[in-house]
């Protein structure tokens, strides 16, 4: 397959763009080669400059559930565009997309939208310890909660202990309040209750999407809250990637745990850029302009935004079947590869919630950050490669989830299968 044109234009972007790219997961780093660059999407297939065709596992890395050019959200945003980029100043779309958030979301009461998953989980915990006046937070190695400054904190050993900044950058005093445990291990969060009494909230990705896919056990997550309960602490779910994507009514509606904040991103914009965060009434007043809480955004609530988001969810909310079938054909291709890998004597832990889903080259049972890390890295870049070379379009690293759209269809999982099986067998016979 040939893609010296995303080659050129990879190299000409690395000149005036650090690393070439605006996000540093797009530049394949992990897996080797060069990215490929775009030049359009439809329904299930993304193309490249070089005019080469694939599956498209990534979905902008969540929002598209619908694929590529749906033609519900497309128009929507026409007509929204038509109506003016953005006018700093109420609209009703607002409001329309906020009653749709509190109707799939038993523990929203109120929601807030921003522009992005970063901030919105950025202000929630800003939220959080206005609300509790306390300072510390606990959050688990591995999860990812955009890239604000004291979240970005370095997955450590597991062992509860006080964070270090895993960027340059960051100063130490503004991470020396972010406490780290251990994902499904609920004495690792019982120890960071011992040592502080000062602890605001516990965030965690109930699904978690940054490390792999690793969902919660819901025991765990029951703990949790019995924990955070017990130490009048709030528990935030930051459900940006898996907010109607595993489950149309958030992680709560699969596992019966109620946050008391959750928050929202990627598919809420069904492409646009979108945040959003909320929880019960008593919580979200605390926010400016009614509380001292203060959090702000020029294009916050952007009409065109609002626009996309509102034809997704509603399109979501009148297809009510469509996360069950998602996740049939999700299990299907999961299933497929394990099975293939496996006559190639290759191992794989799966996962799925609804249209998402995750592999691990491990022969363990994957659970937390340090059993990803156990993964065979080369292994997966091998596959992506090979992958990519078939036409399939899978993230470019191992430590990210894949994503069903409706536009994929079972035909395509079986070709996507299909292709696997003589990937792993050029990998084997190599
Ligand atoms: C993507 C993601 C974020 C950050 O969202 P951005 O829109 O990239 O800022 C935060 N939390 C989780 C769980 C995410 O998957």
């Amino acid at each position: 397959m040939n893609r010296k044109t995303s080659k050129q234009a990879f190299h000409e972007a690395q000149n005036i763009i650090p690393g070439g790219v605006n996000s540093p997961v797009r530049a394949f780093k992990s897996v080797g080669g060069t990215p490929i660059f775009i030049s359009e999407g439809n329904g299930a297939y993304l193309s490249d400059v070089d005019g080469n065709k694939y599956v498209d596992f990534v979905q902008s890395w969540g929002p598209l559930i619908f694929g590529h050019r749906d033609e519900s959200i497309e128009n929507a945003v026409i007509n929204a565009v038509k109506h003016g980029l953005s006018f700093g100043a109420p609209t009703v779309a607002e409001t329309q997309l906020a009653q749709l958030v509190v109707d799939f979301f038993d523990s929203i009461e109120k929601v807030r939208f921003v522009s992005s998953g970063t901030e919105a989980v950025m202000s929630a915990i800003r939220l959080a310890r206005g609300f509790t006046g306390r300072d510390d937070i606990v959050k688990f190695t591995g999860c990812y909660h955009g890239h604000s400054d004291s979240l970005l904190v370095e997955a450590g050993s597991g062992a509860a202990t006080f964070g270090t900044p895993s960027s340059p950058g960051v100063p130490a005093d503004f991470t020396k309040h972010t406490l780290l445990a251990e994902y499904n291990n609920i004495e690792s969060v019982k120890k960071c209750f011992e040592g502080s009494s000062d602890i605001a909230c516990v965030i965690i990705e109930p699904i978690a999407g940054n490390m792999g896919f690793i969902p919660a056990d819901k025991e765990f997550l029951h703990e949790l809250r019995k924990l955070c309960d017990e130490n009048k602490t709030l528990l935030i779910f930051d459900e940006v990637m898996s907010g109607f994507r595993a489950s149309i009514n958030g992680a709560e509606s699969l596992t019966g745990v109620t946050p008391d904040i959750v928050t929202l991103g990627k598919v809420i914009g069904g492409g646009m850029p979108v945040g959003a965060f909320g929880g019960r009434k008593e919580i979200m007043n605390m926010l400016s302009p009614d509380g001292p809480v203060y959090q702000a955004g020029t294009l916050s609530g952007n009409p065109v935004a609002m626009a996309a988001g509102f034809a997704s969810l509603t399109k979501l909310k009148q297809n009510a079947r469509v996360m069950a079938v998602l996740q049939t054909r999700a299990q299907r291709l999961v299933d497929g590869m394990s099975r293939v890998a496996k006559e190639q004597g290759i191992t794989m832990q799966t996962a799925v919630r609804g249209s998402m889903f995750g592999f691990f080259f491990n022969e363990n049972p994957v659970k937390n950050f340090k059993d990803a890390t156990a993964t065979d890295a080369e292994l997966f870049a091998a596959f992506h490669a090979g992958m990519l070379d078939e036409g399939f379009y899978f993230a470019c690293s191992l430590y990210e989830t894949g994503f069903i759209s409706t536009a994929i269809t079972d035909e395509m999982i079986e070709e996507t299968i299909n292709a696997a099986e003589r990937v792993f067998k050029a990998i084997k016979s190599a």
